[in-house]
């Protein structure tokens, strides 16, 4: 499991906390932002984390975790707009606090239309590790992600990318899955491996309430939400092609975590966990919310300079709040063989009821059983070779002599013989017509 950012992806803290030094601010408009909204929770603010605030969190967070690793992640809005000089700042004041053999590692999230030298050197100097948000090619990248004139904006990430890659920055592509994208698996895949040169990809399915507030609440969905059947197939197809010629060389979030799963380990990734609460969000002000999924009233923990981290990332509050998912899972999840690895999912995607009427199923479970039965063989195979000393990567190999066997059936059937692909339909009606 490589633990890269974008869904709340964990290491071993004890818990993660994502920074948001401006705020909701952000320099682009894309149609599907859950957080942009959140500017109305702060109706007189500056939407600028000022010294204290940067200070007191980085002293309590590191004095927080009884780990020698501590990863600092940043997030939006968009985080580049605060500036160099902040990070800079955040740096200074992480070895001020950092103790003897601790490592500490920054992570930062950003749509990628201000990366240039300037920023890249840094990044590349202090060790960052990017997450790029990129949507797949052109029609498809600019159908929602647009800038605050409604201006496509794929040429200016592609010109971050290519800062990126110019300057060596460790960086993944985030690539939410939408309506406007879901249909075109191999597209947007091709697109990050060759013009993106991605070897780290993250797909996140994007499930967004339609209502007024922002907050999880109602079962109507924007239309830019995918269905699960539509996540599934989309993942299905990528894992298709990359089961066949990427493994090793590109990483691809899920099929890591679905990995980490079979081979009995934590997913790492809290969308897979059985319970969360672990991964909170914390606001320009030095506000703590329980999640940034839930920056809202209700799961509101309180402000760090009155109050501490710790005791807030402890509470009784945030203590419930990760164990609801745990406790609201349905009958269904707890008797699904996909179980171990999903886990019901995120709990702000359970919106749906199980056949038996039982409320909390998760928009997206067409989706994960489909996906998950799927790839289930090849993952025990690489399960096993990873057990035996070996790489997984060999998998390539044996599907490749699948793949001959199958094409050598498919050239000799004749056209009432059952077709080779298993369908059980005659030849000529399936894959002979
Ligand atoms: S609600 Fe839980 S599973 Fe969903 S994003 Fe938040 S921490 Fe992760
Ligand atoms: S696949 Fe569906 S039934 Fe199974 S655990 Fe996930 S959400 Fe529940």
């Amino acid at each position: 499991m490589n633990a890269r950012q974008g869904e709340n992806s964990r290491s071993s803290l004890a818990f993660n906390v994502m920074v948001k030094p401006r705020g909701a601010i952000c320099n682009l408009d894309c149609q599907y932002c859950y957080y942009l909204c959140k500017e109305q929770l702060y109706p007189d603010g500056d939407f600028r984390m000022d010294d204290d605030v940067l200070e007191a969190f980085t002293r309590q967070y590191i004095r927080a975790q009884q780990v020698p690793e501590v990863t600092f992640a940043w997030q939006g809005g968009e985080p580049l707009l605060v500036g160099l000089d902040f990070f800079e700042r955040a740096l200074q004041l992480q070895q001020k606090y950092s103790r003897p053999g601790m490592i500490i590692k920054n992570v930062v999230q950003t749509n990628g239309v201000l990366l240039d030298d300037e920023w890249c050197r840094f990044f590349k100097r202090y060790d960052f590790l990017v997450g790029i948000s990129i949507d797949g090619p052109r029609e498809l990248h600019d159908a929602y992600r647009v800038d605050k004139g409604g201006q496509p904006t794929l040429d200016r990430v592609m010109a971050g990318v290519e800062f990126l890659n110019k300057h060596n920055v460790d960086f993944n592509t985030l690539t939410c899955v939408h309506a406007a994208n879901v249909d075109y698996p191999l597209e947007v895949y091709r697109f990050l491996r060759g013009k993106a040169k991605a070897h780290f990809m993250q797909f996140i399915p994007i499930v967004l309430r339609d209502n007024e507030t922002g907050f999880q609440e109602g079962n109507a969905l924007t239309p830019h939400s995918v269905t699960g059947k539509q996540y599934g197939s989309f993942l299905r197809t990528i894992f298709d092609e990359w089961v066949r010629r990427d493994v090793g060389t590109v990483f691809v979030q899920i099929f890591d975590v679905a990995l980490a799963a079979w081979a009995g380990e934590s997913p790492g990734l809290c969308v897979f966990d059985g319970t969360c609460g672990t991964a909170m969000v914390l606001e320009h002000n030095g506000d703590l919310y329980s999640c940034d999924h839930f920056v809202e009233p209700r799961y509101y923990l309180g402000n760090i300079i009155p109050r501490d981290l710790t005791e807030l990332a402890t509470s009784e509050q945030q203590v419930r709040f990760g164990l609801a998912k745990r406790d609201s899972l349905p009958g269904y999840c707890r008797e699904c063989s996909v179980k171990f690895i999903c886990n019901g999912g995120c709990p702000k995607n359970r919106i749906l009821s199980t056949p038996e009427g039982e409320s909390g199923l998760n928009y997206l479970c067409e989706g994960y059983r489909d996906l998950f039965a799927h790839i289930g063989p090849t993952m025990k195979y690489m399960v096993q070779e990873l057990q035996e000393g070996r790489s997984p990567a060999s998998i390539m190999y044996v599907i490749a002599q699948q793949d001959a066997l199958l094409h050598m059936r498919f050239a000799t059937a004749r056209r009432n013989d059952p077709c080779p692909c298993g369908s059980g339909l005659k030849f000529k009606n399936c894959h002979g017509r």
